[in-house]
């Protein structure tokens, strides 16, 4: 079983053996909702919405 630290709560959360880059999990302690962002070692970062990035090209300086 594999772990990576929980970037919220900083607890240990174990993965499968068949975990994937960008895989989603929620944190069992602190239920966020977290990617798989490198397999080795395991780590786990929030999930960003691209959405928001959508066509703002705001040029106005
Ligand atoms: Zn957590």
């Amino acid at each position: 079983m594999k772990k990576a630290e929980c970037p919220s709560c900083g607890s240990m959360v174990t993965m499968g053996s068949n975990t994937r880059m960008g895989q989603r999990l929620k944190c069992p302690n602190c239920r966020t909702e977290l990617e798989v962002t490198w397999l080795d070692p395991f780590e786990l970062d929030w999930i960003y919405d691209e959405d928001d990035y959508e066509d703002e090209e705001d040029y106005d300086d």
